[in-house]
């Protein structure tokens, strides 16, 4: 849909989390159509909604809309219609609160500079106070996401050029982000001081690209560079790139969730393959929390690389026990079929064959609520499988995260008020293991670079007042 006031709906402030995938190109002259692949690489990170903004080099056009990559940009007149040699991509994460085109990116508005569009992937912690004091002060928000009001600091600067008006916007935001903003002759990429999400940076002859994680390079052929560093500004024009640095100085805070489940296995963050990283949490797990077992099966797909790890390290065979339908979209559940597990077995089917009379470890990811498991549990049974072990490669889920993840809307995270065998009990398991943190911090590059906060409760910036009152007092 091209955007006006009127299309746009209508939403409240309740959910400020965005969880997502970016992408940025200059001086290509397919740069829209190489955003459009980027983004495809980049769907898992989000599927709610899609966004392309454009420079020629005078103006900015942007496209976006609800649903998945191929969806928003079907029809090709859309993509054809975007001009010019930099462009920018957002893919936002599905939520369970508001969703709507009012928070689909990129952002695109006018201010005293001109045009600019924002990406942003993260969550900014003081986002509420900030847009409090602004809306107090008489600004009118067009959104509900918390990536606006970075739009609001920058046209409020009083810097005379755009990068530095960047630099002094997000000198007043805490928290988590990687924003590329285009205005219609440069394109600006941020990670933040802490370094949150993933940012990389590559190159395809004479033009730069830079996007949340690498498999975004390969589909379009492009060379990768390096991560971004955390705090750095590179502002990307046609006199090339150049690299800055946010004044803020902060203990380095790479998610470790994007190790375990968040990021594809093909590409590099932070500097690391995550396919080598997810087999190491699979080894250690196999270490810690070995078992009598005739077969090892994931929870696919995002189990797939840690249980072969886990198969490997434990001489145990590897086997595909479940098979994953990936074409389920949105789907009616009528809440009296779903008390037959109608949700799992439309994601998942047991290949009997494999299952019938074997004595299998269950590897997964993580366990938030506990849903999936305890239903998939069932339906191992119901296969004949003959005892079924759970291993998690990661540690139990204990505390909200602040900073993009979506595990504090989730509702209860199961492990905040129960035990290792009440929730063995609770999913029907024969025995249940989670990785440590110590593994989990001995299968990552740096470990001391990590934020484990979801894990261990240490978040590496102040936790917002008003966020987790409630949410701490059920811990
Ligand atoms: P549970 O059913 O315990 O609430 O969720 C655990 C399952 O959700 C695991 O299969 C894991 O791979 C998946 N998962 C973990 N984090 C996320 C996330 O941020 N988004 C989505 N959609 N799934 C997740
Ligand atoms: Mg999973």
């Amino acid at each position: 849909m091209f955007i006006n006031n009127k299309n746009l709906l209508s939403g409240t402030m309740d959910q400020l989390k965005e969880c997502c995938g970016v992408f940025g190109i200059f001086g290509d002259s397919k740069a829209a159509e190489k955003t459009y692949l980027g983004l495809y690489a980049l769907q898992h990170r989000g599927q709610e909604s899609a966004g392309i903004a454009a420079s020629n080099g005078k103006a900015i056009t942007l496209y976006k809309d609800m649903g998945l990559v191929c969806t928003v940009f079907s029809n090709p007149d859309i993509l054809s219609g975007l001009k010019g040699s930099s462009a920018i991509g957002h893919n936002r994460y599905s939520t369970t609160g508001l969703s709507g085109l009012i928070n689909a990116q990129p952002i695109l508005i006018q201010f005293k500079g001109g045009q600019i569009a924002a990406a942003h992937n993260g969550n900014l912690v003081n986002a509420l106070q900030l847009r409090k004091l602004m809306e107090e002060d008489g600004s009118i928000f067009q959104t509900t996401s918390d990536s606006e009001i970075v739009l609001h600091l920058i046209a409020r600067s009083k810097k005379s050029s755009i990068e530095d008006m960047v630099i002094d916007a997000l000198n007043r935001i805490e928290g988590a982000y990687c924003f590329i903003f285009l205005t219609p002759s440069k394109l600006i990429a941020v990670r933040d001081p802490y370094g949150f999400r993933p940012l990389c940076l590559g190159k395809d002859g004479n033009s730069h690209i830079v996007a949340s994680e690498s498999c975004a390079l390969d589909i379009i052929d492009a060379q990768y560079i390096r991560s971004i560093d955390p705090g750095e500004v590179l502002i990307i024009d046609r006199n090339g790139i150049q690299s800055k640095q946010l004044p803020q100085k902060r203990r380095r805070a790479f998610c470790i969730f994007e190790y375990i489940y968040f990021s594809r296995p093909d590409s590099m963050i932070f500097g690391e393959k995550v396919d080598k990283t997810r087999r190491k949490l699979g080894k250690k797990l196999a270490e810690e929390s070995p078992c009598e077992a005739d077969i090892v099966i994931a929870v696919p797909d995002s189990a797939n690389t840690a249980a072969l790890g886990y198969a490997q390290a434990s001489g145990i065979r590897f086997e595909i026990g479940l098979i994953r339908n990936h074409y389920i979209g949105r789907t009616f559940i009528d809440p009296d079929q779903n008390e037959r597990d109608l949700d799992v077995k439309i994601k998942f089917n047991p290949v009997t064959g494999v299952l019938r009379g074997k004595r299998i470890v269950v590897v997964e990811d993580s366990i938030v609520r506990g849903t999936t498991l305890k239903k998939l549990v069932r339906l191992l049974r119901t296969a004949g499988a003959a005892e079924i072990h759970v291993r998690v490669s990661s540690p139990p889920v204990k505390f909200p995260c602040f900073y993009g993840i979506d595990i504090s809307s989730r509702g209860e995270l199961i492990a905040s008020s129960s035990d290792v065998e009440s929730i063995c009990k609770h999913i029907g398991a024969d025995s249940l293991a989670y990785l440590s943190v110590e593994g989990m911090l001995d299968a990552v590059p740096e470990r001391k670079l990590h934020c484990t906060a979801c894990f261990t409760g240490n978040y590496p910036t102040a936790v917002p007042e008003n966020f987790c009152k409630e949410q701490f007092s059920a811990i």
